[in-house]
């Protein structure tokens, strides 16, 4: 077991550029024993920040994807048959806990609220997760820290997160950087000239402005940074942003009209 978690340390630094306090707000809220809500659009950097913290503080990372078929045994553990009869065996939430790795739990509101509210006693003083198929209380490790993301654009009545889950957490509210900072980053990650990616930046700043008109999400860091990684390798920047800003954002033939329209405004 010792060494299953090994395998769930970062090793090397994962490259994050801060943007306002949030590594000094989260190494707070760490010490503090305090969940934490990363809120904020799909490819801003939510989850290469935790990756960067828990690389920071030194602790093992282990990462959930929710969605909407996840029962509360995909998370908590369950029993398996092998040959000498049934095994426990921990899901990753507990895990987690049992072993004292930051549990992050991205997309949480995909999943269903009966698994989400599974999460409650490990949010508070009590830190604990009743494992009541297999009859243990078990207390989170010392260094167990738990942090979801949530995406508030994707919110509707039917999908939200319920106030008692909320209230247990602080929340860091992510967005894509200001432009100078985005541009950094870009070239960072693609190797790409800065001029080029301040270009990028600036097609994406008006295909944000969209965003309510007629795109659902704006164009993400994550989208920025795959176009850029296509001109590294070769690709001329307008079939670029078109494989990677223009195709995956919208089938409406006007809306790639128009986004066509603002990536040969700079290229
Ligand atoms: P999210 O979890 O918000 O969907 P990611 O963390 O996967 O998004 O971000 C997408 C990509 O954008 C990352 O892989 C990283 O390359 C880049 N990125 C975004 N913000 C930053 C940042 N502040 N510092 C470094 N890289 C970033």
């Amino acid at each position: 077991m010792k060494d299953m978690i090994e395998q769930y340390r970062v090793t090397a630094e994962p490259y994050y550029r801060p943007v306002t306090n949030e590594v000094e707000m989260f190494e707070a809220a760490y010490a503090a024993k305090m969940p934490v809500m990363l809120k904020g659009p799909t490819g801003c950097g939510k989850t290469r920040f935790v990756e960067h913290m828990a690389w920071k503080l030194g602790k093992p990372l282990v990462t959930v994807a929710c969605n909407e078929d996840m029962t509360a045994s995909d998370i908590v553990g369950r029993f398996l048959l092998d040959a000498d009869g049934t095994r426990w065996q921990d899901g990753p939430l507990t895990f987690a806990a049992r072993h004292g790795a930051i549990c992050y739990l991205d997309e949480i509101v995909e999943a269903r609220q009966d698994t989400t509210v599974v999460i409650h006693p490990l949010t508070d003083n009590r830190r604990v997760l009743p494992l009541e198929k297999k009859g243990e209380l078990l207390r989170a490790h010392e260094d167990f820290h738990l942090v979801i993301s949530y995406n508030p654009g994707y919110q509707s009545l039917m999908k939200d997160l319920k106030q008692s889950t909320k209230q247990r957490f602080g929340a860091l509210d992510f967005n894509y950087p200001e432009h100078g900072v985005e541009v950094e980053i870009v070239a960072h990650e693609s190797g790409i000239d800065p001029k080029d990616a301040d270009k990028l930046v600036s097609i994406a700043e008006r295909a944000r402005n969209l965003k309510g008109h007629g795109l659902d999400e704006g164009i993400s860091t994550r989208m920025l940074i795959h176009a850029a990684s296509l001109m590294a390798q070769g690709i001329p920047a307008v079939a670029a942003c078109q494989m990677a800003l223009v195709r995956p954002i919208t089938d409406d033939p006007d809306m790639r009209d128009a986004l066509d329209a603002a990536v040969t405004t700079y290229f």
